[in-house]
């Protein structure tokens, strides 16, 4: 399957990042050895224990909420937070970055789904936090793009317009705030069952898990 979803992204710019959380180190391995560098976790312990026995050449991404009292087990070694969508955990993230001597990459989340369990900021919430001379002078954080969930549902067409909302604000982003700003590139959108549709509309960075991980037969 590996091997499929990379045939697929071949001729598009985005990356895979392999969804291993809840999966055993022999299972990742396995991955792994396929060439797979790119990991995404959503659990700060669980993704810390992995990143102690693994190979170190691996890049792990945290794609989950991220409670502030657990930035302090990540902070040394994330390569990306997919999630940020409050001012206080992009402070926090900061703190423990610059306790790390690091400067972390982040994203910024929006709330593009129906659900109102999904996480996320609006355009509007967004451009205030950009506005706060508090995030300007955080100095240990780098945004590089934005992330998005699409609403669980098989209409193809609601999750397409959803994507291109996401698509729309990473462009206005763009075009003002980070208008000077080469590395804010990124746009995080597709799981498994949606990969497909978000490439389409520009996804830069597909995060899948289960069809990656699903059992043979
Ligand atoms: C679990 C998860 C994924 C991967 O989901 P699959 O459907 O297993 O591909 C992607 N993004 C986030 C934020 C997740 O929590």
């Amino acid at each position: 399957m590996l091997q499929k979803i990379l045939s697929d992204l071949e001729s598009t710019n985005a990356t895979l990042v392999a969804v291993s959380k809840t999966k055993p180190v022999e299972k990742i391995m396995e991955i792994y050895n396929q060439g797979q560098r790119i990991f995404g976790e959503n659990k700060a312990l669980e993704l810390q224990a992995k990143y102690e026995v693994m190979p170190k050449d691996i890049k792990w991404h945290f794609i989950g909420n991220l409670q502030t009292n657990k930035i302090k087990y990540i902070a040394p070694f994330v390569d990306l937070i997919h999630a940020i969508d409050r001012l206080k955990l992009l402070k926090e993230v900061n703190k423990h970055a610059k306790k790390n001597n690091r400067v972390i990459n982040c994203l910024l989340q929006f709330h593009i789904a129906e659900e109102t369990t999904k996480h996320g900021l609006t355009l509007e919430e967004a451009k205030a936090l950009l506005l706060t001379e508090e995030f300007k002078s955080l100095e240990n954080v780098n945004l590089i793009g934005v992330m998005g969930m699409a609403t669980f549902t098989d209409d193809k067409v609601k999750v397409k317009t959803e994507f291109q909302t996401l698509q729309g604000i990473f462009k206005i982003l763009k075009e003002t705030t980070f208008k000077d700003k080469d590395d804010f590139k990124e746009i995080s959108m597709g799981m498994s069952g949606d990969y497909l549709l978000a490439i389409n509309e520009g996804s830069t960075m597909v995060r899948i898990g289960s069809l990656i991980f699903k059992p043979r037969n």
